[in-house]
């Protein structure tokens, strides 16, 4: 049994030893950091400006779609992350995520399927019903979205670093800036 000694164990499981789980983990936990500084940064440029911009967090860095200039963009991403690590913990959570529109959609979904199947199978009752799932779903999954932001889809950044903006144009002609980050090792 001496060959077994000779076997080399792939880097990549020394470095997780309970890998793929703990590097998945990993993977989570800087996208959702990544998630608040993106939404912090939005909320940061929407106090200097009426432009609606968009934005999507990858764990290297996140989009910012819409008409803004990249260093105005540069500097509201390092106002953002300084007051975020100051703790100003609501600029985390921004209303037009798309945290909110999932958990409007299964709110909405769910709520319809429970009405519909309560209610007489009639056009009307159903049709009543179906507005009424709407509008309790409208009402509440603005809360529910920002809680789920609070505590699923974004985390207060803790070894967040921005490392620079990079202005990117597709196809069609439109612009859009990725602010790219990095982890300072502890
Ligand atoms: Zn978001």
């Amino acid at each position: 049994m001496t060959q077994t000694s000779n076997v080399r164990v792939p880097e990549i499981l020394t470095e997780h030893q309970d890998w793929p789980l703990s590097a998945a983990q990993s993977l989570w936990e800087n996208v959702r950091q990544v998630h608040a500084l993106e939404h912090a940064t939005i909320w940061v440029l929407s106090e200097q400006t009426q432009i609606h911009l968009g934005g999507a967090s990858t764990d290297r860095g996140f989009f910012v779609h819409g008409q803004v200039d990249s260093g105005d963009l540069l500097r509201a991403a390092h106002q953002a992350l300084r007051r975020l690590n100051q703790g100003e913990e609501r600029l985390a959570v921004h209303p037009r995520c798309g945290t909110n529109l999932s958990v409007g959609m299964v709110l909405t979904a769910a709520l319809s399927l429970g009405v519909s199947m309560f209610l007489p199978r009639r056009p009307l009752p159903q049709l009543l019903g179906a507005a009424a799932a709407a509008y309790t779903s409208a009402q509440v999954a603005g809360e529910l979205g920002a809680m789920a932001q609070r505590h699923l889809t974004t985390s207060m950044p803790r070894n967040l670093e921005i490392v620079g903006v990079k202005t990117l144009t597709d196809w069609l002609g439109r612009h859009s800036h990725f602010v790219e980050v990095s982890y300072i090792s502890r």
